[in-house]
């Protein structure tokens, strides 16, 4: 079978945020004088940064208004876009510019499906933007993965159907989340999310399309 598409999450797949994403609420939760550990942090992956900021309210025993969360909000990504701002073109993940390059060689389309609102400045500062047909971030949907939303927008925005994409994905959300759109998933670098895909590579240096094509 042919794939005609292929769906990228970002953070985890494309690229690592995660520790700036660990530093910067980290020092949100010591805003609400509460401790934040990696462990904590393993249940923000693939979440959106109201749900992130609502589960460590939750851990730290708080209670905020309304305007204090959005306060907190603006605190962490602050905290976050200033990290990430050295992010450069060599900082994409093992395997990836390989394949992208071979995915444009051969007419495969390319997509994004993120729920990160800064989807758009981190693919711009790892100099890959161009190569996507489509680019679905945070703010392109209404409902966050596990929803199948944001890959089905990232489908139609590349003129194909789920059939035809492959998603690639490292957290359970995104993975249920294609799953219910009716896309294949390969997990990778997270092999506590290996059973719920298709089939999983440590990193997409290790992915062969043709011969994954071939496997169909
Ligand atoms: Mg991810």
């Amino acid at each position: 079978m042919k794939i005609k598409g292929l769906i990228f999450d970002l953070d985890g797949v494309l690229v690592s945020t995660e520790k700036n994403h660990f530093i910067a609420w980290k020092k949100t939760a010591e805003r609400l004088g509460s401790d934040f550990t990696e462990m904590d942090n393993e249940q923000l992956k693939g979440i959106s940064r109201v749900d992130s900021l609502k589960k460590i309210i939750t851990l730290a025993g708080a209670t905020v208004s309304t305007e204090y969360f959005e306060e907190l909000l603006v605190f962490k990504n602050e905290i976050y876009l200033d990290s990430i701002r050295t992010l450069g073109p060599g900082d994409a993940l093992a395997g990836v510019l390989e394949l992208l390059q071979h995915a444009k060689a051969h007419d495969i389309k390319l997509g994004v499906g993120s729920s990160s609102k800064n989807a758009n400045a981190i693919l711009e500062l790892l100099q890959i933007k161009d190569l996507f047909d489509a680019i679905i971030d945070g703010n392109g949907v209404s409902a966050p993965k596990p929803d199948p939303e944001v890959f089905l927008n990232a489908a139609q925005g590349m003129g194909l159907s789920a059939a035809d994409c492959l998603v690639f994905e490292d957290a359970e959300s995104g993975i249920l989340a294609a799953k219910a759109g009716g896309f294949k998933v390969i997990a990778t670098g997270n092999p506590h999310v290996a059973e719920l895909a298709d089939a999983y590579v440590d990193t997409l240096t290790d992915f062969n399309l043709s011969l994954y094509e071939k496997s169909l």
